[in-house]
C-alpha cells in the first residue's frame, strides 16, 4: 500500500500528518488529581524518548489539576474525555494541547459542538477516538457484531460530525485489542480520510505478550506507510511503553536513533555463550544507548556465533564480533579490527564504540 499523504496538524509543538516523522505517545497512570506524582512519570517519559503524553480526565478534580500539570510539564499533554463534555471544555480552558474524545459517547450535538468550539477557540486539535465496545447499535445490528467495516464507519460517522460543524483538526483513532480486526479497520479508514492517524492495539495485555501484539498490529500498519502517531499499550510501566515504540520504529527504520542490536538465535555450531555475551553487551552500553537514544544517531551493532552468517553481518554493522571457538573476530566500519577471548568480548565492543565515536 502506498504512503498516503495526511494532513498536518500541530499538538503544542509536535506536528502530526504529513511529512512529520511519527511521533511516540504515552499515557500516565497516576491520578491526574495527584499533579506531582503525574508531573514525576511525564518526566520519566519525557526522558525515555516521550513526544506526547495523555492524560485521564475522569472529574472536575483532575480536569482543574490539569492547568497546573501543564504549566511544568516538558512534553505536550492531551486530555482524554468520555461522557462528560464539561470535563472536555475544562480541559481544553486548562491548557490541553489537544483532546481525545468519543463524540458517541459525550451525548447530544450540542454538547459535541460545545466541545468543537472550546477546541476551536484554543486553536488545538481533537482526536476522535472510537472503541469497538461502544459502537452504534445500527451498525452492530447490521454487521452482527464488531467488525473493521463497522469500526471504520463509525470513525467516519465522528469525523463527519465534526467536519460538519466547520473542525478539521482531527486526528483518528480505532480502537480494539484483536490485531487483525484493528488493522483492517485502519486500512479502510486510511483509504477513506486524509486526517491524521492516530495507531495503536488498544489493551495489548502485559509486557511480553503487548509487544507481541504491538508489534505484530502496529508493525504491520507502519510497513503499509499508515499511521502519522503511534502508541503501544502495556499493562506496565509507561516508559516500557516508550522504549517498545522506540524499538519497533528502529527495527523498522523509521527511526534514525538508537542502538540496533543484532544477534543471531545460536545454534549446534556455537561454540562460545553467546546469551552470555549478548546479555554482557547490552549491560555495559548502559549509558551509550541512552546516549543514542536521545541524540539522534544511530548504531548497528552484530554479535554473531559463528563463521556461517557472522562474519557477514558483522561486516554489514558499525561494530561487530563473529564467534568461533572460545573467542571472537571484532570488526568496526566493515573491516577486522582484532581477536579477543570470549570473556572479554562485551569490554572489547564497548571501546570499539567509543573509538568508532572518536573516528566517525
Ligand atoms: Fe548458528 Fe552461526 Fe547462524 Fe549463529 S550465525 S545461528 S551460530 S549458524
Amino acid at each position: 500500500m502506498k504512503k498516503k499523504r495526511k494532513k498536518q496538524i500541530n499538538c503544542g509543538g509536535v506536528p502530526i500528518g504529513g511529512d512529520a516523522p511519527i511521533s511516540i505517545q504515552s499515557m500516565t497512570k497516576t491520578k491526574t488529581s495527584d499533579p506531582k506524582a503525574t508531573l514525576a512519570q511525564i518526566d520519566r517519559l519525557a526522558e525515555a524518548g516521550c513526544d506526547i503524553a495523555r492524560l485521564a480526565v475522569p472529574d472536575m478534580d483532575a480536569a482543574l489539576a490539569f492547568e497546573k500539570i501543564k504549566a511544568k510539564s516538558p512534553l505536550p499533554l492531551v486530555a482524554d474525555i468520555h461522557f462528560d463534555h464539561r470535563l472536555a471544555i475544562a480541559a481544553i480552558e486548562s491548557g490541553a494541547d489537544k483532546i481525545r474524545i468519543n463524540p458517541g459517547n459525550i451525548g447530544s450535538e450540542d454538547k459535541v459542538l460545545e466541545v468543537v468550539e472550546a477546541a476551536k477557540r484554543a486553536g488545538i486539535p481533537i482526536r476522535v477516538g472510537v472503541n469497538s465496545g461502544s459502537l452504534q447499535k445500527d451498525i452492530l445490528e447490521r454487521d452482527g457484531g464488531v467488525s473493521p467495516a463497522g469500526l471504520a464507519e463509525s470513525a467516519m460517522r465522528n469525523v463527519s460530525l465534526l467536519e460538519s460543524m466547520g473542525f478539521e483538526d482531527i486526528v483518528i483513532s480505532l480502537k480494539s485489542s484483536n490485531v487483525r480486526l484493528n488493522t483492517e479497520a485502519y486500512r479502510l479508514v486510511h483509504e477513506q480520510s486524509d486526517h491524521p492517524l492516530h495507531i495503536g492495539v488498544t489493551e495489548a495485555g502485559t509486557l511480553a505478550r503487548g509487544k507481541v501484539k504491538s508489534a505484530a498490529g502496529i508493525g504491520a500498519l507502519l510497513l503499509d506507510g499508515i499511521g502519522d502517531t503511534m502508541r503501544v499499550s502495556l499493562t506496565a510501566d509507561p516508559v516500557e511503553e516508550i522504549t517498545f515504540a522506540k524499538e519497533l520504529l528502529t527495527a523498522l527504520d523509521m527511526r534514525s536513533e538508537g542502538i540496533e542490536i543484532i544477534s543471531c538465535p545460536t545454534c549446534g555450531r556455537t561454540r562460545v555463550d553467546l546469551e552470555k555475551i549478548v546479555a554482557g553487551v547490552e549491560e555495559k552500553l548502559g549509558p551509550i544507548r541512552d546516549e543514542y537514544a536521545t541524540s539522534g544517531r544511530k548504531l548497528k551493532l552484530a554479535v554473531m556465533g559463528c563463521a556461517v552468517n557472522g562474519p557477514g553481518e558483522a561486516r554489514g554493522a558499525d561494530v561487530g564480533v563473529a564467534c568461533g571457538e572460545g573467542k571472537g573476530v571484532l570488526f568496526a566500519g566493515g573491516e577486522i579490527v582484532g581477536s579477543v577471548e570470549e570473556a572479554e568480548i562485551p569490554d572489547a565492543i564497548i571501546g570499539i564504540i567509543k573509538e568508532y565515536e572518536r573516528l566517525t
